[in-house]
């Protein structure tokens, strides 16, 4: 690592306000994944992109060793309920996650997306209580080897309509069909991330009927080999290029058990556990952002050091030391957001579901100012350090790639922005205006 502090430290940075009890546990578990992202992912962060020219077969060698290391921990097990062999106690707060995401995060968000990617695809069905569901498709997350799964929401009109709550799924197109004790489904996805790869499956977004709205909306399991199922070509993308892949999905006549849908059996909406997702991945991504933002400190404050700029170190101008005191400061603050969201996630007995309008507010507010942050951080740190930021060999590029990609699958800064004044009043920016075509 370039610059040590001890203000980096998992027990400085991160405040024990906020963590489950017993609070030593968490700390323990934290600061291993610290340790194993030093000893093994962090000397591959190159190779996880696949080295300057993004070569994919490169990036496996490293994103095999980087995941293996993450399965042998035992961390994606706690996703499971404990009686389906999950790990229970601290490792069910979404505390606990974001601070292992933000540890990943260090050094590749490609590699910590991977494990977010178990939590999304799992959640709709831990939340609707489907135990069963739990038997058909938890086992891979039992022997230890790296899984892939996918939760394939976004369409080719725009992943940001279908993201819009006040849109309340009229624009999507994904059909499920009732027929019998199946649903058939018809449609395209595109953008997905490990979709192709994922072999556990696809929780995907769909509606019965769009004129429905809300009503409409289904959340489907669809097992990863699936008759009908198909993918495009592997999107090549400015970051993340080699951890993460994106397709399209195609879906022809795909027949799963009507089961297969999250709720299915339940009281549960499922326009309520899509809003659920929203919210999950609003509090988390800036685990993401944060843990890259450090790394991205620690580099700048390495270069400043020895950078002499008109006979002294950069960073003792005063120029600089205002400049870099502000990135330090967004940094910080960036934690404390995103943490007390996830405390907020953790206590639904005084917050709310993460359903309620309460959560869905306040997440888009906790990803907005800390997306806002890192974007700054990033770009000045990257301006400080001139020609040198952009050079593959002080790594800066890639973080800067990187954490704009995650910015982005969210819908970026103006869809979240229009999210948090939910809970101040009701808007509806294009729900009663629709008029769908008939889809089928
Ligand atoms: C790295 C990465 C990973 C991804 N992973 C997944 C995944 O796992 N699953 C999945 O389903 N998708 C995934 N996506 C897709 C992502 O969710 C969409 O790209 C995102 O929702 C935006 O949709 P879009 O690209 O179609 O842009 P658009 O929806 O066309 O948006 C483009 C711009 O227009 C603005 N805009 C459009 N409509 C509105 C509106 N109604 N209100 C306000 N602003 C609006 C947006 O804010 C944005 O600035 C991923 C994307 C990336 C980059």
């Amino acid at each position: 690592m370039s610059y040590y502090h001890p203000n980096f430290d998992v027990r400085k940075k991160f405040c024990e306000c906020f963590l489950p009890e017993p609070r030593e546990e968490v700390y323990a578990v934290v600061e291993n994944m610290h340790n194993l992202v030093d000893e093994v992912i962090m000397p591959l962060r190159r190779d996880l992109d696949g080295g300057w020219t993004h070569d994919q077969a490169v990036a496996d060698v490293a994103i095999a060793t980087a995941m293996q290391a993450i399965y042998d921990s035992g961390w994606p097990r706690a996703i499971l309920p404990e009686e389906k062999g999950g790990l229970g106690g601290v490792m069910k707060s979404m505390v606990t996650y974001a601070m292992l995401i933000e540890e990943l995060g260090r050094a590749d968000c490609g590699i910590a997306l991977d494990v977010s990617l178990l939590y999304w695809f799992y959640s709709p069905m831990l939340y609707a209580g489907r135990t069963d569901l739990i038997d058909i498709f938890g086992p891979p997350l039992l022997d230890g080897k790296h899984h892939r799964a996918c939760t394939s929401l976004t369409e080719p009109a725009g992943g940001t309509n279908i993201d819009d709550t006040t849109q309340h799924g009229r624009t999507l197109r994904t059909i499920a069909r009732r027929e019998g004790d199946e649903w058939v489904i018809n449609g395209a996805k595109i953008w997905p991330s490990g979709a192709s790869v994922a072999d556990i499956g696809y929780m995907t977004l769909t509606t019965t009927d769009p004129n429905l709205g809300d009503d409409g909306i289904k959340l489907i399991y669809v097992p990863a080999d699936a008759k009908g199922l198909s993918f495009g070509k592997p999107i090549p993308t400015m970051g993340m290029c080699c951890t993460d892949t994106n397709t399209e999905v195609f879906y022809d006549d795909v027949r799963v058990p009507v089961e297969y849908a999250a709720t299915w059996g339940t009281d549960m909406k499922d326009v309520d556990l899509f809003k659920e997702l929203a919210v999950e991945d609003k509090l988390t991504t800036p685990a993401y952002v944060n843990g890259a933002c450090q790394t991205v400190l620690e580099i700048l404050l390495d270069f400043s050091k020895d950078r002499i700029v008109a006979g002294k170190p950069m960073r003792e101008h005063s120029v600089f030391v205002h400049t870099i005191g502000g990135l330090i400061h967004m940094w910080d603050y960036s934690r404390a957001s995103y943490m007390q969201g996830c405390y907020m996630a953790d206590h639904p007995e005084k917050y709310g579901p993460l359903w309620g309008k309460f959560m869905y507010s306040r997440a888009a507010s906790v990803d907005q100012a800390c997306l806002m942050a890192a974007r700054r951080i990033i770009e000045t740190a990257m301006d400080l350090m001139g020609s040198y930021g952009t050079a593959h060999e002080y790594h800066l590029e890639k973080y800067y790639r990187d954490v704009k990609q995650a910015e982005l699958w969210l819908g970026g800064r103006y869809r979240t922005q229009m999210d948090v004044v939910l809970d101040y009043y009701d808007y509806e920016w294009a729900g009663p205006k629709w008029e769908p075509t008939p889809s089928r």
